[in-house]
């Protein structure tokens, strides 16, 4: 796979996942560059019915359009008592381009516990779980690899926590007792779905360009 020395280009608009993957490729001596970077190409769209469907369709959509290796990611959070939505449909659960606010409270709705108020007491309303896609295809050789990862949690009523994006401030650790959006960068990486799925691209990485 060849690459522009010192940068990676990620198919996403969302600057959660660009700051997470700055972040995550600082150590490696890597820049991220993202569609913010590209702003000429369409978006993609994403009518796959798996997170690797749609995290394919960006990778080979964007690297044949830019000519270069890209790195995409697909994600979702899936709750078990609505039977694993939103799934695919996070970003837009709650509308086309809807806010983070906006698809939080659709999830506490459809979960039937939109609070009101200053109830602060913390209660556990569903098992949930991240899961992330990653594949990088090179345009090249028209060949990809992919990998995924996972991160079990439960939906609280309790909104907390300023980090992350997303659904973070609803997705509940037990092992931290805290919400994702509470955690620091650091420490979300080392449990995350993209943390994990990141961490076997790196492997699998350097074993195929040593
Ligand atoms: P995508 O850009 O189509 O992959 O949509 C990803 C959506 O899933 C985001 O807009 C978030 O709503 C949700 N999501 C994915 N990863 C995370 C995360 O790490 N924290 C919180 N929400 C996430």
């Amino acid at each position: 796979m060849k690459f522009d020395q010192d940068t990676i280009i990620v198919a996403t608009k969302n600057k959660g996942k660009v700051r997470e993957f700055e972040h995550a490729f600082a150590p490696l001596g890597l820049k991220v560059k993202s569609m913010f970077d590209y702003s000429e190409l369409p978006d993609v769209i994403e009518d796959g019915h798996t997170f690797v469907q749609n995290a394919l369709k960006k990778a080979t959509e964007v690297g044949d359009a830019l000519g270069l290796p890209v790195l995409a990611d697909d994600s979702g959070l899936c709750v078990d008592a609505l039977e694993g939505r939103p799934g695919v449909y996070s970003a837009r659960y709650a509308g086309e381009h809807a806010s983070d606010q906006e698809n939080n409270d659709k999830l506490l709705l459809e979960l039937g516990e939109l609070k009101q108020g200053e109830d602060t007491e913390q209660i556990l309303l569903s098992p949930a779980r991240f899961e992330c896609a990653l594949v990088l295809y090179d345009p090249f050789t028209k060949r990809h690899i992919e990998t995924s990862g996972t991160v079990d949690g439960w939906i609280t009523t309790e909104v907390a926590g300023q980090g992350g994006f997303g659904y973070d401030p609803l997705f509940f650790l037990s092992q931290y007792e805290q919400t994702m959006a509470e955690l620091t960068l650091e420490q979300k990486q080392s449990i995350s779905h993209r943390g994990a799925a990141l961490r076997k691209l790196v492997t699998l990485l350097t074993e195929v360009i040593g």
